[in-house]
């Protein structure tokens, strides 16, 4: 099931963060234990397609009440994946290119990636924590959808545009446009099931530690 000819020294991969990166996705943790009524209701209107991940988000960031360090806390309990670091460290050795695509409320993948000691390029919505707003310094005004937080499908076009082979690897709803352009798609769980239905191609995963062996087993 390994992609034909795959050559990681000219390849862009781009991973999902909550329930790709995490094992769990932590938006919707922090939502169930911190959150007002009222946020299930967005999410389900998000995987039904009918709102966009910015007004989803936007919508769920409104419920959550709780201070920045209790977000945290709650945020850091849930553990990555144990396949993250050497899935990042040996695509790097082999010469690839990686980064965490996360359209979720964003404040605290840099944290779980410094805890993890993994140190990649980060396309993440903001926090302003003076007037809890979020901010979308990765939406791209310019892409058809407008309708993103983080425009996933932005660097995997820049990317093919400097002639990398691209690899998208996610679980969920906010990989769909990112998976429908990638070169390679890794995909369990919704986007799995999606792909299937849109007949979009992929590699079934598990954990990370899949993805490392199915790339870079040659
Ligand atoms: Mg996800
Ligand atoms: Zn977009």
């Amino acid at each position: 099931m390994s992609p034909p000819r795959f050559d990681p020294s000219n390849a862009s991969v781009f991973l999902d963060f909550d329930g790709t990166v995490s094992t769990l996705d932590i938006g919707l943790v922090l939502l169930e234990r911190h959150g007002h009524p009222g946020w299930e209701e967005l999410d389900a209107a998000f995987v039904g397609g009918e709102l966009g991940s910015r007004d989803t988000i936007t919508g769920q960031w409104a419920l959550v009440d709780a201070s920045e360090p209790e977000l945290l806390v709650t945020a850091m309990e849930v553990p990555l994946d144990p396949g993250f670091p050497a899935l990042v460290a040996d695509l790097r050795g082999a010469g690839a290119e990686v980064a965490v695509l996360s359209d979720g409320f964003g404040f605290y993948v840099e944290e779980h990636c410094r805890a993890a000691a993994v140190d990649v390029d980060l396309y993440v919505n903001r926090v302003d924590w003076t007037t809890r707003e979020l901010r979308f310094p990765f939406g791209d005004p310019t892409c058809a959808c407008q309708l993103c937080g983080v425009c996933k499908q932005a660097p995997i076009r820049a990317a093919a545009a400097r002639g990398r082979t691209t690899v998208m690897v996610g679980d969920g709803a906010s990989d769909r446009r990112a998976a429908s352009i990638a070169d390679i798609v890794f995909a369990k769980a919704g986007l799995a099931a999606w792909c299937g239905e849109a007949g979009v191609p992929y590699t079934s995963y598990v954990t990370l530690r899949d993805v490392r062996d199915a790339l870079l087993r040659s």
